[in-house]
Formats: structure tokens, C-alpha cells, sequence
């Protein structure tokens, strides 16, 4: 029996319940009961077990489906959201594909503000989903024309919207203390030591994290942070001081701390260079067989450094976010890679994935 507790949600033609059945209720019952899968070369290499769930299993192919669906379903529950209702956010990746792929399923429209420097990529496959696509331009968080203050003005301009705010609305955080960290107990018998994770909005760390301590206070919270972002220093030293450079991984690293990851239960922060980012990326593919983005080579090459802090003998348990087709064009690209001095890298036999 898994922990998960009956989740409900309003469709067009009434209320369903999501349940443990092995036949899943329709894209919104294929979020969630990913599966745990051992990294089996790296776990023999360490000593370590290293285990990842398997996030682009989830229906709309990442982590951000969890997220998407519990923020809807907060909506839904403080009645901003009706039938037919509009959905407006801010996001210029994996989360406004979750939230357009539930939007198709429960019956509401989509609107998604994004960067204007984004890629082509992204808005064609955010409107082949349905979704309105606005880019706006490139201005920091503190600038009122930012993509997410556009996002909640448009959505308060509309009846029947709602400005889903995925870094700050907790409903996100509750995804994964109600889901990704019950599942990661019961699948490892409770037999977890340490949890590492990448930060976008901090709900993954923080939900997984709140529920394994109050599980058992000696899970080790292990934050991963690329290149560019504040969190390592914060964690270390309390100061909110980007570290150097920026990085080829996507929906990880903040420049502040957002409300999901506010009083999240950390032990430690690991800063995680691209080098060794994008290394790992290419050894997943090449030794394992997983074809996924830099943001799951950075949350496992952060596994492998905890294993080495922690020494042989432990369970480490990360995810892998989404899947290396969305960034085809960048990730995988010889020239780039080379542009951003990250080709030397990739081992030399594994470069014949590189276009
Ligand atoms: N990896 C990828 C590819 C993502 O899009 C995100 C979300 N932005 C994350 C990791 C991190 O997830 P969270 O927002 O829960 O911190």
C-alpha cells in the first residue's frame, strides 16, 4: 500500500479521485509512482546504492508535473478556479509544460509568460499543447515588467484565472512532501540515508526533504547548486552571493529564497561544476542508458560527491527531472558545447552523441 492519501480533483464532468489502482485515471493519474531505479555502474563504482525516481515518467515528462497538478488542484480548491477557467504562469520550461498537459486533461485553458530569449523550441511545443504563449522581455525579478508580475496581472485582469506562482506558492512544496517523499520511503523500506537535489523553486528539496526528516531525523538533506546561483553560499555562509559563472543546466539555481524553500530542513550544500554536470550527463546515456537533461547530470554527480562524503554502505536518492530531448538542440550540440568550453568534458568515445 502506498502512503499517498485519496487526491481528488474537479474535471468538466465531475469530481474524480486519483487511487492505488494499477489502471491509472488518465494523464492526471500518470503523475506521480514514478519508479526508483538503482544507477546500477555508479552504485557498484561507490559502494554506495544511488537511486533516482524517475521523474519524465510522469505523464506531461518531468519532476514539474507534480508540482503542476497540486497547484491546480490548490486553485481548484480555494474556488479561483472554475470549469472552463484559465490558468496564467510564469515559467520558460518544464512546469509550463506540466501545467499545459493538465490543462488539456481537466478542461482549462493555459497561459504562459515567458522570457523573450527563450527558445523557438520551447513556445512551439508549449503551443502545440494548447498553450497561449507570451514572451515578454528579459527584466530581473525586482523590474514590475518581469514575465511573473505580467503573469499575476494578466491573471487578475481575467475572471474565472488564476496565477498559479509556482515559486512561492507552497502547494508546490506539498506535491512532494504528499508524493515524491512517501514514495521514496516506502520504496526504499525506509531504508534512505540521504537525499541531493538541484533547486528551481525548492519544492522537490524541500517537500522530499520535510517529510524524510519527520520520517527519520538522521535522512541527510544534501541542496545541489550549479554554477551562477546564490543557494550554495547561502547554505554555507548565510549570504545570498552568487557563485562564479553561469550554467548550461535549466530550471535549477535561484537568485533568492523562494517561499517553498523557506525553513526546508537542509544539512549541507554541494556546489556542482557544469564540467562535472554535463560529464555525467553523457556517462548516464552512455553506461546506463538514460537519456535525460544537465539539471539530472548535476543532481547525480552531486549523488556520486555524497557517496565520497558519506562513504560506502549508504542510500542516496535523487531524481532524474526530465528527459535530454528538450535540450537537443543546446546540450547536444558539438558547437556549443565547445562555445561554453564543455566539450574536453565529455569522454572522447561518447562524443558520437553530439550533432
Ligand atoms: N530540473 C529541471 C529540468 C527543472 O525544470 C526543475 C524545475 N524548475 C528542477 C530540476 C527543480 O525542481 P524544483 O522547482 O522542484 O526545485
Amino acid at each position: 500500500m502506498l502512503f499517498r492519501s485519496r487526491i481528488c480533483f474537479q474535471l468538466t464532468n465531475g469530481t474524480r479521485c486519483l487511487s492505488n489502482d494499477a489502471i491509472r485515471q488518465g494523464l492526471i493519474g500518470m503523475v506521480g509512482r514514478t519508479p526508483l531505479v538503482r544507477i546500477n555502474k555508479l552504485s557498484d563504482e561507490t559502494g554506495c546504492e544511488i537511486l533516482a525516481k524517475a521523474e519524465f515518467c510522469n505523464g506531461g515528462g518531468s519532476v514539474k508535473d507534480r508540482a503542476a497538478l497540486y497547484l491546480i488542484k490548490d486553485a481548484q480548491e480555494k474556488r479561483l478556479l472554475r470549469p472552463g477557467g484559465t490558468v496564467v504562469e510564469g515559467t520558460a520550461g518544464n512546469t509550463g509544460i506540466g501545467l499545459a498537459h493538465m490543462c488539456l486533461a481537466l478542461g482549462y485553458k493555459c497561459v504562459i509568460y515567458m522570457p523573450e530569449n527563450q527558445s523557438q523550441e520551447k513556445i512551439d511545443m508549449l503551443t502545440t499543447l494548447g498553450a497561449i504563449v507570451r514572451p515578454v522581455p528579459v527584466v530581473a525579478w525586482d523590474n514590475p515588467e518581469n514575465y511573473n508580475h505580467q503573469a499575476s496581472r494578466f491573471a487578475e485582469s481575467l475572471d474565472n484565472a488564476v496565477w498559479t506562482n509556482q515559486f512561492d506558492n507552497t502547494a508546490n512544496r506539498k506535491a512532494h512532501m504528499e508524493t515524491t517523499g512517501p514514495e521514496i520511503w516506502e520504496e526504499t523500506r525506509g531504508k534512505v540515508n540521504a537525499v541531493v537535489f538541484g533547486t528551481g523553486t525548492g519544492g522537490t528539496l524541500a517537500g522530499v526533504g520535510t517529510f524524510l526528516k519527520e520520517k527519520n531525523p538522521k535522512v541527510q538533506v544534501f541542496l545541489a547548486d550549479p554554477q551562477g546561483s546564490v543557494l550554495y553560499n547561502y547554505i554555507k555562509h548565510g549570504k545570498l552571493e552568487r557563485t562564479e559563472g553561469s550554467s548550461i543546466t535549466e530550471g535549477i539555481g535561484q537568485g533568492r529564497v523562494t517561499k517553498n524553500l523557506e525553513g526546508a530542513p537542509i544539512d549541507d550544500a554541494l556546489a556542482i561544476k557544469d564540467t562535472d554536470a554535463v560529464e555525467m550527463t553523457f556517462r548516464l546515456l552512455h553506461e546506463e542508458g538514460f537519456f535525460v537533461g544537465a539539471s539530472t547530470g548535476l543532481n547525480v554527480a552531486a549523488a556520486a560527491q555524497v557517496a565520497k562524503i558519506m562513504g560506502p554502505g549508504h542510500t542516496i536518492v535523487t531524481c532524474l527531472c526530465d528527459t535530454g530531448q528538450r535540450y537537443y538542440a543546446k546540450l547536444f550540440s558539438k558547437s556549443v558545447l565547445e562555445e561554453m568550453g564543455l566539450l574536453d568534458c565529455i569522454p572522447i568515445p561518447y562524443r558520437t552523441s553530439l550533432h
